[in-house]
């Protein structure tokens, strides 16, 4: 998505240098100013195509912010180069764009990506004015009738408290949205996280797995005879219980490894690098903790039982995608639950796959 917005963003900023070259064809910041935005442009549209085809790395993030601010540098730098220090330090559209460099990174719900962006700019930003500042002599009469105005430090540092001020109002912009984010990817009722942000991580971790060649486990659990435990003890029994055995479920598991609710009284669980084996014994000694739990039922000075069933599936093993896993682990479920239910269920061990072959 960020790939995808950054092309439309240089694309469109193509149209700056083309409608100022048509209204002033003589001035030579149109040209840099087409040049640069061209570069940066083309280099969005490699960045989204690579991103397409699942190229895409964590660090990928950090190295086009920095080339974004970078490549505004240069384009002020290039007016050094061409003899021009009052259109780098006193640039109306150029300088502008660092706004948008530091705005953008907004998109990658990352503080630490904002605070980069800003704090080149501003190094970068305050390194060519004091080039510019030591070389030439910027207020000199010769320079008369300085199109593009005098030189004064107060501007110069104005501009530089802006950059900084758009770093904090981006940062802050961000640390509200991934509050609202992870808002957005809780359930309610038991903590753990929703479908919809399962899915999306569930992808991930499989690029990620298929990437680095190691195995996943997929798990599928279902409470049992859930909802007579509801006719037994009422629905907000059972919400208590929903919660308890999420919570359980949350803290035996590894931080790296991904709980969800599915819907109902169903769990889903990614854990990254791990066997059939491993995934058995864990979810085994889960099965029996659970059965185990003395649920405490509110309002009511008793506590009562449950128990799970699940079904492993394993990558690459029983299938590669996202649906073919789920559809393995759903019809273990199912057999565990045909099978009289209280049980896990996970692919067949070695030995038995070659007998029957
Ligand atoms: P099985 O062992 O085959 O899984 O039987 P089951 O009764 O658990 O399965 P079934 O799908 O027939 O019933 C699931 C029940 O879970 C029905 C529904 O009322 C209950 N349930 C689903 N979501 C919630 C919830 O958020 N809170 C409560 N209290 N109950 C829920
Ligand atoms: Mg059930
Ligand atoms: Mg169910």
């Amino acid at each position: 998505m960020v790939a995808r917005i950054r092309m439309l963003l240089t694309a469109t900023l193509l149209f700056v240098p083309t409608v100022s070259f048509l209204a002033n064809p003589r001035a030579r910041e149109h040209y840099v100013g087409f040049g640069v935005t061209l570069i940066a442009a083309a280099v969005a549209v490699v960045v989204y195509f690579a991103v397409r085809r699942d190229l895409y790395r964590p660090w990928v993030g950090v190295v086009t912010t920095a080339f974004d601010v970078t490549v505004i540098s240069a384009a002020l730098t290039v007016f050094l180069f061409l003899g021009e220090p009052h259109t780098a330090v006193n640039s109306k559209v150029v300088f502008e764009a660092y706004f948008l460099a530091i705005g953008a990174t907004t998109l990658r719900y990352d503080v630490r990506i904002c605070l980069l962006a800003g704090a080149l700019a501003t190094l970068q930003y305050t390194g060519i004015v004091a080039y510019a500042a030591t070389h030439w002599d910027l207020n000199s009469p010769a320079y008369a009738p300085y199109p593009y105005g005098m030189f004064a430090w107060t501007v110069q540092v104005s501009r530089v408290i802006l950059l900084a001020v758009s770093t904090v109002l981006a940062a802050a912009v961000v640390v509200r949205a991934q509050s609202l984010r992870r808002l957005s990817a809780i359930d309610r009722l038991t903590g753990v996280f929703n479908r919809g942000y399962f899915d999306e991580r569930l992808a991930s971790e499989l690029s990620r797995a298929r990437r680095h060649e190691e195995q996943l486990a997929l798990v599928m659990l279902d409470v049992d005879h859930f909802k007579k435990f509801n006719d037994n003890h009422g629905h907000a029994a059972g919400d208590a219980a929903l919660r308890a055995v999420s919570t359980l479920v949350r803290h035996s598991v590894r931080r790296s490894d991904l709980v969800a609710r599915y819907g109902g009284e169903e769990f889903v669980m990614v854990m990254p690098m791990t066997s059939a084996e491993q995934a058995m014994d864990k979810m085994e000694s889960m099965r029996q903790a659970i059965a185990e739990l003395r649920i405490r039922l509110p309002k009511q000075q008793t506590t009562a039982h449950l128990t799970i069933s699940a079904g492993i599936a394993i990558f690459p093993g029983d299938g590669v995608t996202a649906d073919e896993l789920l559809d393995e682990a759903d019809a273990r479920l199912f057999e565990a639950k045909e099978a009289g239910r209280n049980r896990v269920l996970g692919p067949p061990p070695a030995e038995a796959k070659l007998k029957r072959a």
